[in-house]
């Protein structure tokens, strides 16, 4: 079943054409990455589907239905969290309270603790401390919870910006393992990586933009052995 359907979109900001008739389709239980460079219009890809920027142009739905004039609250009631970029956790609140903050677009909302639970069972860093300002956390741990937030809305599809970014590669291979096991459970994901060799390895398929186009797509094994694609980012890589 498609999940996630994207047909001709454009977005610009002022004058730059950030997406330019980007179209994408991810089916339920798949891993789909977009890859790219520095400003090939990843997260702007990511924004437009959470609904926090406006396409000029595209039609966007989500499990059959045009999510093109609903809000980003609204999307996250149908069932999509996001992961931005840089985490943005609010430090100033506790690991529970970024939590419920997650939970809080969502139409259900009875058993929260449970789901709380099984988060912290999934992260015992983040449950040793439930009570800790979200500052105290390193930036792995903050990325977990990042993640965990995000789940808090029982998502049926996850938008990832750059999980790898700025972790140390320890924390990196736990976030990856992490998202593995999402996968394994079914979890259906859009991942946006500058890391492609972490994103091939872990998606189903892949997208890579170029300047606000696909420039490529198909599987990602196929992919990770694309010559055009070896040469313009896999040698680049740290
Ligand atoms: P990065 O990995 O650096 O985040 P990206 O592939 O995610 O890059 P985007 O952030 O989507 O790329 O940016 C795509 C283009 O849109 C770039 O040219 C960028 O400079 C521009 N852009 C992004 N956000 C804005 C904004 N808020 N205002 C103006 N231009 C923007």
């Amino acid at each position: 079943m498609t999940l996630l359907s994207i047909q001709s979109l454009n977005v610009n900001y002022g004058y730059i054409q950030a997406l330019r008739d980007v179209a994408l389709h991810l089916d339920a239980g798949e891993t789909v990455a977009a890859v790219g460079a520095n400003g090939a219009g990843k997260s702007t890809l990511l924004r437009a589907v959470i609904g926090a920027v406006t396409p000029v142009a595209g039609v966007i739905s989500f499990a059959g239905k045009d999510i093109g004039t609903l809000s980003a609250p609204q999307r996250v009631a149908e069932g999509i969290a996001m992961v931005p970029e840089g985490r943005q956790v609010f430090v100033s609140l506790t690991v529970e309270e970024n939590l419920l903050v997650g939970m809080s677009a969502r139409r259900d909302r009875d058993n929260h603790r449970e789901d709380i639970d099984r988060i912290y069972e999934r992260f015992p860093n983040l449950a040793e401390r439930r009570h800790f300002e979200a500052r105290v956390l390193s930036g792995g741990e903050q990325q977990m919870l990042a993640i965990g937030r995000a789940l808090m809305a029982r998502p049926r599809l996850l938008l990832l910006d750059e999980p790898s970014l700025g972790l140390s590669p320890a924390y990196v291979n736990r976030v990856y393992a992490l998202l593995e096991d999402l996968q394994r459970q079914g979890m259906s994901m859009l991942l946006v990586e500058q890391n492609v060799t972490l994103a091939l390895k872990l998606s189903n398929r892949a997208y890579v933009l170029e300047l606000g186009r696909v420039a490529l797509s198909g599987k990602s094994s196929d992919l990770m052995q694309s010559q055009r694609l070896r040469e313009a980012y896999l040698g680049r890589e740290t």
